[in-house]
């Protein structure tokens, strides 16, 4: 018996729900790559883009995932044997640490653990020490999406400029971008990657990598860099093509237009920041009266450090593993599996499970998604808290209070 009929939902953490819009801009046939429509699409989605990041500096385009825009940002500004700090939180910034290595970078890793945000003063400190100013670049991701904890970038950025120290500050902000508050160029970030999956809305597919001039000055002292990821071209272009070193991501294009013009005009930034974090209190509401008398806990302890795009659930042993199962066959839910936690002190995958909520999505999916995951809890015998649902919907009724008109008045 299964009751996994009528849409299928995904709650996982990117790609993300794709609005039926985006989709549709896509549906066209092939454009002229020369000249015309498709020219004044990207130069509109070159702005967007800048908007969507509060920059006023240049951002590259690149046909690929995430982890090219990690390697794009790397080629331009980290030569072989330069000492670059990457700050862990999780899995994505050992991903990003791991690709620095590849590509010849001496990396030193700052690990916070698991479960919590980086501590500037920890950052601050370390940098001071560098007399010599050998570190040449420190590397964070905003959102550690496997163990959804949330950096202050804002503050590591500050801890850099007090320690009075030139290396470039670079963001990952690949599960964050157009979900959680970030400001590129007030925040003094040097270089930031993202990519179109998931706070963006447009299936997988595009890369971004953000530069400042700072950025750019370091570009400018590399001997070699590849001449697919090399900023200078896509950054300059004197032919339309040079914007993407080939042949350019035509729909994509097009549906991202759309995807920036729903988050920009007529939604508004601030409004998207703010719908993200109600969403996340949501989820977080509901997990908490779980973790009440249950197996179940938000990896994240504190507010503050958590992610407003996704949220890691630890269980006991498999149990993450096989509630995912459970909502997968018999509810059509699709959650997010445990990710690279597994270690001798961190959980295994499949004691973990994930909730992505970023993106396209309103009280009803949510709450769905909700439900499902508590009559999940149910029909395993997971041992949970109850009234899950109830907390979770007060928050959005309190978020979204306008008592309604009587006739008395
Ligand atoms: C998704 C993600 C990546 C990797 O992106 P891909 O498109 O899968 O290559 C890197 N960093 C973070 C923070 C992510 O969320």
């Amino acid at each position: 018996m299964s009751l996994a009929f009528g849409r299928p939902t995904r709650a996982i953490p990117g790609p993300s729900i794709i609005p039926d819009r985006v989709l549709k801009a896509m549906h066209r046939e092939a454009p002229n790559i020369y000249e015309g429509e498709l020219v004044a699409v990207t130069d509109a989605v070159r702005s967007g883009l800048k908007a969507v990041a509060r920059t006023t500096h240049d951002v590259a385009m690149y046909i690929g995932n995430g982890h090219a825009a990690w390697e794009a940002a790397l080629a331009n500004t980290v030569a072989p044997g330069d000492k670059v700090l990457v700050i862990v939180t999780g899995r994505f910034g050992l991903g990003w640490a791991e690709m620095a290595k590849a590509l010849g970078a001496d990396v030193e890793l700052m690990d916070f653990g698991t479960d919590c945000a980086a501590d500037p003063a920890r950052l601050e400190a370390r940098l001071r020490e560098d007399r010599a100013h050998e570190i040449t670049s420190v590397l964070t991701v905003q959102t550690d999406t496997a163990s959804s904890a949330n950096n202050d970038i804002a503050a590591l950025g500050a801890a850099i400029r007090a320690a009075g120290h030139p290396a470039l500050y670079q963001v990952d902000c690949i599960a964050s971008l157009a979900c959680e508050r970030f400001e590129m160029d007030a925040w003094g970030v040097d270089v930031m990657v993202a990519a179109c999956q998931k706070g963006l809305m447009t299936p997988p597919g595009l890369g971004f990598t953000y530069s400042n001039p700072r950025a750019m000055e370091k570009r400018k002292t590399l001997e070699r860099v590849s001449s697919y990821f090399d900023w200078m071209p896509r950054l300059n272009p004197s032919l339309y093509y040079q914007n993407f070193c080939g042949t350019a991501p035509t729909h994509h294009l097009y549906g991202l237009h759309e995807a920036l013009k729903m988050l920009l005009e007529e939604e508004g930034l601030e409004q998207v920041w703010a719908r993200h974090r109600i969403m996340a209190e949501t989820v977080w509401a509901a997990a908490e009266v779980w973790s009440e008398t249950g197996q179940l806990r938000l990896n994240v302890a504190d507010r503050a450090a958590r992610s407003v795009a996704v949220t890691t659930l630890r269980t006991g042993p498999d149990q993450g593993g096989q509630l995912r199962r459970w909502a997968e066959d018999e509810a059509g839910l699709t959650l997010g599996i445990g990710l690279g936690l597994d270690g001798a002190t961190t959980p295994p995958g499949d004691s973990l499970f994930r909730i992505g909520h970023m993106g396209h999505l309103n009280p009803p999916m949510l709450m769905g998604t909700l439900g499902t995951i508590d009559a999940g809890l149910k029909a395993l015998g997971i041992a949970h808290g109850g009234g899950a649902l109830r907390a979770a919907s007060d928050v959005i009724g309190k978020a979204l209070e306008t008592p309604a008109k009587t006739d008395a008045a």
